[in-house]
């Protein structure tokens, strides 16, 4: 029992680890390669909750045989916990593409023994795992090379299932960046090292009407970082619930500042929510909270929203929307055209703005089937009732594209890029002058 698990019956922790011990003493002498294979099920943890663990527990027994009948006589196959198995194979061959080739082959029968579905008494259960892959040889050290197949199965995360990853050492250095990058913006989301920029929005007069909040990480020592490098890493590690609630508040603070100064009085200002932020049951709340406290107008605040949250529980997305668009605050989709909005829930959303997304604007006008897709949104949006924006508006070109098939907004660089709020309003005092100074104004 100390050895063993006891629902499959197989070797546990212990006794492979004591096992690796011996194959890589082994390898030592012979100089030959062997692997251990990581291997997890997809999505177990939502099937036992589904389906209940009794379940779980003949699927796991199952599977544990299906392994054995695949592993030769000298392999042992060992269950972790939860849906965690190992198999060890030694003696794979005498370099490393041999090792390979031999460890891809039982990859192969791994995929075959499952091509068969479960019997599960009630119905027939489809099983496809994840197998992450190491290859070992002395002098490895036994925790090296578990954390190696660890790390080849959680890049299997990315890959279909059924799939087979072998540890690579890059894999190794990214993961180590990813675990420096977090480390670093845990801090910065303590010590709040962020600064927002804010970046021009301009209508058919090219009068600023607004701007977009966009956030920048100010980095003790790379200065600043574009929120492309670490937003994402934010949204998986859910720094992004700190991070977005400290944009929201701060973007509502400069909203009430900017009440006091005539030029940027009127300027609604756009703030960008991640899924995550919306998904939380107190984000109605925050948003309310942050408006109250700042005692900002609700009706110059925009929150972005983009096409993702609508593959979420859409009741719950439009209840909220509904709920803050009563607060009298209004929403624009961010990136529109590059998600998988369905187009009969985009008439049922509370939705004021469709921003298409600049990957089709910086192919107008030239790529014919960009400047249909761009027509078409900009027509949808219009029948719909909305404001349509154009983002990364570069040139004079796609300018007049967009104002000719009737896009009357505009965000890109050909209008300002983003600055901080003292350069904003910098900006704004200089166009009021050239504008005094413009022939027509004098006559
Ligand atoms: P986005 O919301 O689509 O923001 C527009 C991005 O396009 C900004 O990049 C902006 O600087 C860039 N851009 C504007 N005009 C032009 C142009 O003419 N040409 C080109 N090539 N690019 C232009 P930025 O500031 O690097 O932000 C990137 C993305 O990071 C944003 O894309 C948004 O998805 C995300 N982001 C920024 N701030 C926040 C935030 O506070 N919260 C969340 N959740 N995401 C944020
Ligand atoms: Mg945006
Ligand atoms: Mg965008």
């Amino acid at each position: 029992m100390i050895f063993h698990d006891p629902l499959t019956g197989l070797p546990n922790r212990g006794l492979i680890q004591d096992r690796l011990t011996l194959a890589l003493a082994a390898s030592a002498g012979s100089g030959l390669l062997g692997a251990l294979f990581w291997i997890n099920i997809k999505n177990f943890r939502a099937l036992n909750i589904s389906e209940g663990h009794e379940t779980g527990d003949q699927i796991l027994m199952q599977l544990s045989a299906r392994l054995c009948s695949v592993a030769r006589d000298s392999d042992m196959v060992a269950r972790l916990w939860g849906d965690e198995f190992l198999i060890l194979l030694e003696a794979l061959g005498s370099n490393a593409a041999e090792a390979t080739h031999n460890a891809r082959l039982m990859g192969e029968r791994l995929r075959n023994a499952m091509l068969t579905p479960m019997d599960l008494h009630t119905y027939h259960y489809a099983c496809s795992l994840r197998i992450g892959v190491s290859l070992f040889q002395a002098p490895d050290k036994v925790a090296d090379v578990f954390r190696r197949a660890a790390l080849a199965l959680q890049e299997t995360a990315t890959q279909e299932a059924d799939s087979l990853c072998f540890f690579d050492p890059l894999m190794q250095s990214q993961h180590e960046q990813r675990n420096t990058l977090l480390a670093e913006l845990t801090k910065a989301v303590l010590w709040q090292q962020f600064c927002i920029y804010y970046q021009p929005q301009v209508d058919y007069r090219e009068q600023v009407v607004g701007v977009e909040a966009l956030i920048r990480w100010q980095h003790p020592l790379h200065g600043l970082v574009p929120p492309n490098t670490f937003i994402p890493l934010a949204e998986e590690a859910d720094l992004i619930l700190p991070i977005g609630l400290w944009v929201l508040r701060t973007a509502c603070v400069q909203l009430k500042l900017w009440e006091q100064k005539p030029l940027c009085s009127q300027l609604q200002v756009s703030v960008n929510v991640s899924v995550r932020q919306f998904q939380q049951p107190a984000f109605v709340a925050q948003v309310q909270a942050a408006l109250l406290d700042s005692g900002a107008k609700p009706e110059l605040l925009k929150l972005e929203l983009t096409e993702s949250l609508m593959l979420e529980n859409l009741d719950d997305v439009v209840g909220k929307m509904q709920q803050i668009r009563r607060l009298g605050v209004r929403f624009s989709l961010d990136d529109f055209g590059t998600g998988y909005s369905s187009l009969a829930h985009l008439a049922n959303l509370p939705i004021d703005q469709l921003k298409i997304d600049r990957s089709f604007v910086h192919n107008i006008p030239g790529k014919s089937s960009d400047e249909i897709i761009t027509r078409t949104i900009i027509a949808m949006g219009r029948g719909l009732g909305m404001e349509v924006i154009a983002e990364g508006v570069e040139t004079e070109a796609q300018h007049a594209f967009l104002a000719n098939n009737g896009c009357n907004v505009y965000q890109g660089y050909l209008f300002g890029r983003p600055v901080s709020p003292d350069v904003l309003e910098a900006l704004l005092l200089q166009a009021q002058r050239q504008l005094a100074l413009a022939p027509s104004a004098q006559e």
